[in-house]
């Protein structure tokens, strides 16, 4: 009995330990610094208790693909915490997140952007996006194609409070990660042309991609943040 207590309570420890550490071999391979590269930890469907223990591990990134569960979260839980919204983001839920989440990844398309402006001018704050590229093409992603990218970035550039940081993508379910190497290389190719443009109000610094099965291919292509849920927390 003890025995399988003491195993669950160190559970996400020990598996937080064993992420950053790949993610840490994966970057010296690659020959980056491990302070490029942020892990995101997903607490979808979590509960808050789960996420108070990865916070005591020093986890401060979280990731949520809901507005509703974020935002329950992000009010009882400590308020240095930096919430991701990875999911999609319909247009009547943007102003319930605007002021909550530190940066939206999953951008698609000009309404979308012009719904975050409208309620962060309200609300008075600059809100800090991705845009989401769907790199494979595949039917059941959000995203827009890579190349609608450029236009998007050009046209929600314009938009005052709302601030492009980089690209989001959510590979497909493969068997080998190194599957997945050409669309992690295509996005980082797709954030290097785009920031070569100099375009006012848009940062390319950021790249969201990697989960549990390929986030240290993902390290390797140049992720900057990385989204683990079910390498932390356990399946779902
Ligand atoms: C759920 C989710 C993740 C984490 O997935 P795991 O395979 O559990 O690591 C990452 N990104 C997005 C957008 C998600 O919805």
């Amino acid at each position: 009995m003890s025995v399988n207590v003491e195993g669950r309570n160190n559970m996400i420890k020990e598996n937080l330990d064993a992420v950053n550490g790949n993610i840490q071999a994966a970057a010296l391979e690659a020959g980056r610094k491990q302070e490029e590269i942020t892990l995101i930890a997903v607490s979808k469907t979590k509960p808050v208790s789960m996420v108070e223990e990865a916070y005591a591990c020093g986890c401060r990134d979280f990731g949520e693909n809901r507005v509703q569960e974020l935002c329950d979260k992000c009010d009882v839980l400590p308020k240095d915490i930096r919430w991701h919204l990875i999911g999609h983001l319909q247009r009547n839920k943007v102003k319930y997140v605007v002021d909550k989440a530190y940066l939206i990844h999953s951008v698609d398309s000009l309404r979308l952007a012009q719904e975050i402006q409208k309620e962060a001018e309200k609300k008075q704050v600059d809100v800090n996006i991705l845009i989401e590229v769907n790199m494979a093409a595949e039917e059941s992603k959000f995203g827009v194609s890579p190349d609608e990218a450029e236009n998007l970035v050009r046209e929600a550039a314009k938009l005052p409070n709302v601030h492009i940081q980089g690209l989001m993508t959510i590979a497909p379910v493969v068997e080998k990660p190194e599957d997945n190497a050409v669309h992690f290389a295509n996005l980082k190719q797709l954030s290097v042309d785009i920031k070569g443009k100099n375009i006012d109000n848009v940062n390319m610094n950021v790249l969201s991609m990697g989960m549990t099965g390929d986030y240290e291919q993902a390290v390797k292509d140049g992720a900057t943040y990385v989204r683990v849920g079910t390498g932390i927390f356990g399946e779902r």
